[in-house]
């Protein structure tokens, strides 16, 4: 029905909410009573011009920037018949994966009783079969002898869903994946809240099992169903972290509730690394939901503390997260994946990576390798990349990228070593820039002949 929704919408209408970040989409949120896609309640948008709203608002799928993967479309004002309805909603039970979860544990549960010959894994499914199920799958490719190392490490037998807009599974860098766990288990954290982090989830549960006096435990969230078949339900729970729905109903929302509770004083962080096309309003409203569900599971109440928090996240993001947590700081520590092509370090030198660590913890207490050449600057009280030359001007350490920046006297702050001032723009920009458009009309004015930094109509200070 979904398709039939486009037809009516009008596919043209909608580009896919990737078209938000260029500004063509504005993001209303979670509005009360939206209508529900298979991957939950549909989130409210508005195309804009020019920062202004303009048109209808209309619903779209929260999770999938691509029509391709979910085509839910509906305008806000459209009437909707009861018909439409009853199909709608019996094409998401339709849409929804054929086990559930508790299916894929018992299925596990067999899985390992079955000697290492009759282990096998469909890579076409994606799946654990069992041995009646071998003649389904017969003209499929598999691997066999799937061992128990193998089923610890869900990350690597799976492949990473790369679909660019949707899913965009980049998977930690093991020396990136290890400095987590030791920067969680250095700061005192007894239980991590994996938001969209299957392979730190990994890690942690792996040594959980194996080595007997690890004490920290996780939960992974994760839209990823595949996972499902690794983990108990107490160990996974399937959730979209674009409009805070658990896909499990509230059995699933009271595992999440139950692992945050802090028992015996085991302290507990939220390790959150989004797709990054991801809208940074939405993200934000579901972190602050489940940091409420942190702070509601506490007896005694933390007053004013919010729930430690790491979020992952590139660091040009950086004025947008700190919009929605004021309490946040970006460290400098560049976070690595296996297979992102621009993000990982390379086999010889080491390629930047923008990929920071948000958080609300004090920041001098995340202590960066010096091995990898982070230094403690004194000053600002915190690590810093080696190239992050401290700022007499803005008394400040102001690199975001790693390189060294330089204070520009006209601009009052540090820009990017590459950036020179145009006098033109009244601003730094790189060297072959072209120039803010004059004949197009002011921006705030609309009249010709001077560009927005310079309009009359504004009093520059
Ligand atoms: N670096 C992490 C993986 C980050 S990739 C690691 O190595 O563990 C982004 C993750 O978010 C993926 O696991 C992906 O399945 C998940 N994800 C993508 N969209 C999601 C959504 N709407 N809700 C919840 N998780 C999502
Ligand atoms: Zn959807
Ligand atoms: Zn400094
Ligand atoms: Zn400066
Ligand atoms: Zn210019």
């Amino acid at each position: 029905e979904g398709g039939g929704d486009m037809a009516a919408g009008g596919a043209g209408d909608r580009e896919g909410w990737c078209g938000a970040a260029a500004g063509g989409l504005a993001l209303l949120g979670l509005a009360p009573g939206a209508p529900s896609c298979p991957h939950g309640p549909a989130l409210l948008f508005v195309k804009t011009s020019q920062g202004k709203e303009e048109g209808r608002r209309f619903y779209a799928c929260s999770a999938c920037r691509d029509r391709k993967d979910c085509n839910f479309f509906q305008w806000e004002d459209e009437k909707v018949s009861e018909t439409r309805l009853a199909a709608r909603e019996e094409y998401n039970r339709n849409h929804q994966p054929f086990f559930t979860h508790r299916q894929n544990v018992e299925r596990y549960k067999n899985f390992v009783l079955l000697p290492l010959s009759k282990r096998r894994f469909c890579q076409e499914c994606q799946q654990l079969l069992l041995p009646d199920e071998w003649e389904k799958h017969s003209d499929h490719q598999f691997l066999c002898d799937i061992s128990t190392a193998q089923l610890k490490s869900p990350s690597r037998l799976l492949y990473p869903l790369e679909n660019k807009k949707t899913n965009a599974q980049y998977l930690f860098a093991d020396r990136s994946c290890q400095f987590l766990l030791d920067l969680i288990i250095d700061l005192g954290f007894r239980r991590v809240l994996s938001v969209g982090t299957p392979r730190l989830h990994e890690i942690i549960q792996s040594k959980a099992s194996q080595e007997e006096d690890f004490r920290v435990r996780s939960l992974l969230l994760d839209i990823d169903f595949r996972y499902s078949q690794f983990y108990a339900e107490d160990e996974f729970c399937h959730y979209n972290m674009f409009n805070h729905y658990f896909f499990g109903g509230e059995a699933a929302r009271e595992t999440c509730r139950k692992f945050l509770y802090q028992h015996n004083g085991e302290r507990v962080i939220m390790v959150a690394d989004p797709p990054f096309g991801g809208l940074v309003e939405a993200l934000a409203s579901s972190f602050k939901k489940l940091m409420a569900m942190w702070k509601e599971a506490e007896e005694g109440g933390h007053n004013s503390q919010e729930m430690p928090t790491f979020w992952i996240f590139p660091y040009f993001f950086e004025s947008r997260i700190l919009e929605f947590f004021p309490s946040f700081s970006m460290m400098d520590y560049q976070v690595d994946y296996d297979n992102h092509a621009l993000y990982k370090h390379g086999k010889t030198g080491r390629r930047q990576s923008p990929v920071r660590i948000f958080t609300n913890l004090t920041p001098s207490m995340i202590v960066l390798p010096v091995e990898e050449g982070y230094r403690f600057c004194a000053i600002c009280q915190r690590y810093v990349s080696s190239g992050n030359q401290h700022c007499e001007i803005c008394n400040s350490c102001t690199s975001k990228d790693g390189r060294q920046w330089k204070h520009c006297v006209l601009c009052k702050k540090c820009v990017k070593p590459s950036w020179f001032h145009c006098s033109n723009c009244n601003c730094c920009a790189l060297r072959n820039h072209t120039c803010e458009k004059t004949d197009a009309g002011c921006f705030v004015c609309g009249k010709a002949g001077h560009k927005r930094s310079t309009c009359p109509s504004l009093s520059h200070a």
